[in-house]
């Protein structure tokens, strides 16, 4: 296993980057929402765009700044926007970028929210078609001449599929269209997004940059790597300076000025505090994963189990290359039929019964009918999830604690057996 990102940059990036006040080892959280000028020909600058600064904060704030830096710098970004939580920042995306009667490609393995936001999109005449994403050609055939976007998870979840990005991203050069990653499951530790060929990367800063299961957010960051002059849905009051900014630009100011997704202050920080262990929590949450998945695949009770790291995964070999010898912290499990699927849940007394992933804490809960409930069976069917599916998101405890919680819930459903 390796980092992608140095610990020394996420533990000194925030200083370095942003030079905070009075001697400040971290930008502290600023909760003004409003900024005096001294001269209005200083605020008429920053209003146009002419001069850096902050008027309103709903816009931008010190403390929003200082995090999108970091962000954007661990993935050699040309910048990003961060947001009050991961779906603002893939519906604001989305909505300032799309327009009536363009087409996206999407995976068809998508987090249920995002699955369903699609369904949204439709109702404003935005045309989505859902491919499997493992194989690029699926992506090839989808393309259309109005297609402006191709949309995947690096890992889906709950089952693990693991999009082939540099094939995507071929197919997204020919065809001139933008490729978006949501990288949530693989963050910059894991994932050089730009190395494989994304345009744009959006992550749920909830899951493992926070870690703590404290603080929503989300992020968008432009990896400087997309013509911004061949997209043809930037508004021409946008097309200002560098053409790298274009993109950047609309999504500020539609998505996030006029959509108000804005990521509060206070929040910055926590998140940026949750950054600074980022390297020590995927390293762990990673090789307690493995472990667990490999135990796992070892008992009689349980039928099968999801997880990119073992050898016998679909896309195993795939995942090596992109993820730097990680495999994430998410795996999920299919217990034998004579097992009680409830049972074994309610049998755990560490690993907590609970939604979320990219906690701190193992958690575990049914995924059909709960986070994937509202899809439907047959959506659940084409993302390869099965009515008794449990997901288990790994965290950092002791592996044999974890181990243990799981020998004895087994035993407990299987002495409960029918
Ligand atoms: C959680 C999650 C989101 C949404 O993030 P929130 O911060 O909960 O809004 C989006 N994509 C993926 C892959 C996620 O796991």
């Amino acid at each position: 296993m390796s980092n992608r990102v140095k610990t020394t940059q996420l533990v000194h990036g925030d200083r370095r980057l942003n030079k905070p006040q009075n001697g400040a080892v971290h930008e502290p959280s600023n909760n003004s929402v409003l900024f005096e000028f001294d001269d209005v020909s200083e605020l008429e600058a920053v209003f146009q765009g002419k001069q850096a600064g902050h008027v309103y904060s709903r816009s931008s704030s010190g403390s929003a700044v200082a995090l999108q830096n970091m962000l954007s710098d661990l993935e050699g970004g040309a910048g990003a926007v961060v947001f009050s939580t991961g779906m603002a920042a893939i519906s604001a995306m989305m909505f300032s970028l799309l327009k009536a009667g363009d087409h996206i490609v999407v995976s068809q393995f998508l987090f249920g929210n995002t699955r369903s936001f699609m369904q949204t999109l439709g109702n404003f005449d935005i045309d989505v078609s859902f491919v499997d994403v493992t194989q690029a050609n699926n992506v090839q055939n989808a393309m259309q001449d109005n297609t402006k976007m191709v949309f995947c998870e690096s890992i889906a979840n709950p089952v693990t599929q693991v999009a082939d990005l540099s094939g995507i991203s071929e197919v997204c050069a020919q065809n001139e269209a933008l490729f978006v990653i949501d990288n949530t499951m693989t963050p910059a530790s894991m994932l050089d997004a730009k190395s494989f060929g994304a345009s744009i990367v959006v992550s749920s800063l909830t899951k493992y940059i926070g870690g703590h299961g404290n603080v929503l957010g989300g992020v968008l960051v432009d990896l400087g790597n997309f013509d911004w002059c061949c997209f043809d849905n930037i508004s021409d009051i946008y097309k200002v300076s560098n053409t790298a900014q274009w993109g950047l630009t609309q999504i500020r100011k539609r998505g996030l000025r006029d959509m108000g997704g804005t990521l509060a202050p206070q929040s910055c920080h926590q998140l940026s505090v949750g950054l600074e262990t980022l390297n020590m929590r995927m390293h762990k949450t990673c090789s307690n994963a493995l472990a667990l998945a490999q135990f796992c695949e070892a008992q009689n009770a349980i039928k099968r189990v999801h997880y990119p790291g073992l050898s016998n995964h679909p896309h195993h070999e795939r995942a090596r290359e992109q993820f730097s010898e990680q495999y994430g912290g998410i795996l999920s499990i299919e217990l034998m039929d004579r097992i009680d699927m409830r049972a074994f849940i309610n049998a755990m007394s560490l690993i907590i019964c609970s939604t979320h992933l990219g906690d701190t804490r193992t958690l575990i809960l049914p995924a059909a009918t709960t986070i994937f409930h509202e899809n439907g069976p047959q959506q659940r069917a084409a993302m390869g999830i099965d009515d008794m599916l449990i997901r288990i998101s790994v965290g950092i405890e002791d592996i044999e604690d974890l181990l243990g919680d799981i020998t004895q819930a087994l035993n407990i459903a299987e002495s409960q057996d029918s």
